[in-house]
């Protein structure tokens, strides 16, 4: 599974200071949201500067590069890419220029009507540079700002767009921040030493010292301006849609989202996977880094001893040299290698956040078998995946999805595991604590909360948004 996106916009009141930087660090702490790509859009008083590359955010900008994008006011965006292809100009923050000025956007999310409004706008002689939705949102953005003011025009390119979308825009000294209807993806706002800022998680305010004030609401814009911060409630649905798996394994541990600490949530999953599906183990043992803080819940709550029995190695960047035919096995111990002490003659419990493909999990439980396991026992914390996500995540499609024509015995069979247990769609409800009718399961239940253009789907419940003038 690949992660979405990572957005930040922060606004200094003081005109002189330097607000790269600091979204340099931002962006550093939501890396986890995208390795793609990376980039910083800073407002110097006059114009837009932008500097975007394909790359971790360390080897997207340096010193010099930071330098060169002086202003006090500014966005950044960390990609992966989930439409579009994975390239620079797919990259973002994304310009659009209108008559008036430029607008700089960072998206995170996917619309599913953004073929039929690209169509549209093309046959309007519209000029497109990237295949990725969230051009299709500026150039909307930028057509309504012509014809009316600020909030308007967000108004009216909302009612355009359907789909997931959090988004951090710099227009002139302003950053706009806008969550869509259902608050599908996450966006939160923080005080900084002299302004305020929104980002995609909260760890992106500890980064930088920083205080979380609240989430962005569903339906809801912001503006920061001048080191002021003014709320616009544009939009109101029946309830939001947030996506469950956020809380499983997108968001940091040490993250607060919608009023929940990651951390908290995933010990509770555990928690209740124990509750679920004991297992005749004497060692639980985590597949790092997510499946960590399962684990942890899963020792908690059954008092089977935690011992960490795999270890990964967090330094495979990018430009890691796959090895041929022969070199194989080393490419994966590289990547994760086995504490055999730890697992010799122990029965284990191997907790993990998902199963996808089931490729992974199984080379995982033939590594552990390997180095001695007597009994595997696999508990994923999250109900099997049957069904693709349309909403911003690059999972697999329906085909790639092992749960999608596979029984959990069947799964449990080519895993290789003594024993298969998934967390429950209840459990898993009752471990985030919020209500199921606000939660968006659709990649776990084929049940979405958005009708999806082109696609045999369910919808969960038609929910009405209304448009407040
Ligand atoms: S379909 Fe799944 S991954 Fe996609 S937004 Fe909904 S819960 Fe999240």
């Amino acid at each position: 599974m690949h992660d979405a996106c990572g957005v930040v916009g922060i606004s200094l009141s003081d005109t002189t200071a330097n607000v790269s930087k600091q979204i340099y660090y931002a962006l550093y702490a939501l890396q986890h949201r995208g390795q793609e790509s990376a980039g910083i859009a800073v407002h110097d008083g006059k114009v837009i500067r932008t500097h975007r590359g394909m790359g971790l955010v360390s080897e997207v900008f340096d010193e010099a590069q930071l330098g060169l994008l002086r202003g006090n006011v500014g966005i950044g965006h960390v990609r992966y890419a989930t439409t579009g292809a994975s390239c620079i100009e797919n990259s973002q923050p994304l310009m659009a220029k209108y008559k008036d000025g430029a607008v700089a956007v960072a998206h995170n999310g996917n619309l599913i009507n953004s073929r039929e409004l690209r169509e549209e706008l093309q046959a309007a002689g519209d000029i497109f540079y990237s295949t990725s939705d969230t051009e299709v949102m500026a150039h909307i953005f930028v057509k309504e700002l012509m014809r009316h003011d600020l909030v308007e025009a967000v108004r009216g390119m909302m009612r355009a767009i359907r789909g997931s979308y959090s988004l951090v825009m710099l227009l002139g000294d302003m950053v706009l921040g806008i969550r869509d209807p259902l608050g599908i993806k996450p966006l939160c706002i923080g005080q900084v030493e002299s302004g305020y800022m929104v980002a995609s998680e909260s760890i992106a305010m500890d980064t930088l010292n920083g205080r979380l004030i609240r989430d962005v609401r569903p339906g809801e814009m912001v503006v920061i301006r001048g080191g002021e911060m003014t709320s616009y409630q544009l939009a109101r649905c029946q309830g939001p849609n947030y996506c469950v798996f956020e809380y499983i394994y997108f968001a940091r541990p040490d993250s607060i989202m919608d009023g929940r600490l990651i951390y908290d949530v995933r010990v509770n999953i555990g928690g209740m996977l124990a509750e679920e599906h004991p297992a005749d183990a004497d060692t639980v043992t985590p597949i790092p880094d997510s499946g960590i803080t399962l684990a942890v819940g899963y020792h908690q709550r059954s008092g089977i001893r935690y011992k960490e029995c795999l270890m990964k190695n967090r330094y495979i960047g990018r430009t890691f040299i796959m090895p041929d035919q022969s070199m194989r096995e080393a490419a994966v111990r590289l990547k994760m290698n086995t504490i055999r002490p730890n697992i010799e003659g122990h029965e284990l419990v191997l907790v993990d956040d998902s199963i996808v493909r089931g490729t992974t999990s199984r080379r995982i439980v033939d590594m552990v078998r390997n180095a001695g396991a007597k009994k595997v026992h696999v508990r994923i914390g999250s109900p099997p995946i049957v069904a693709p996500c349309y909403l911003g995540i690059d999972m697999a499609s329906r085909e790639e999805l092992i749960a999608a024509y596979k029984t959990v015995p069947g799964v449990e069979a080519v895993i290789n595991a003594d024993s298969l247990g998934y967390v429950s769609h209840d459990g898993l409800v009752k471990a985030i604590g919020i209500p199921r009718e606000h939660l968006c399961m659709g990649c776990l239940t084929g049940i979405y909360p958005l009708e999806i253009p082109g696609e045999k789907c369910q919808v969960a419940q038609t929910k009405i948004t209304e448009y407040i003038e």
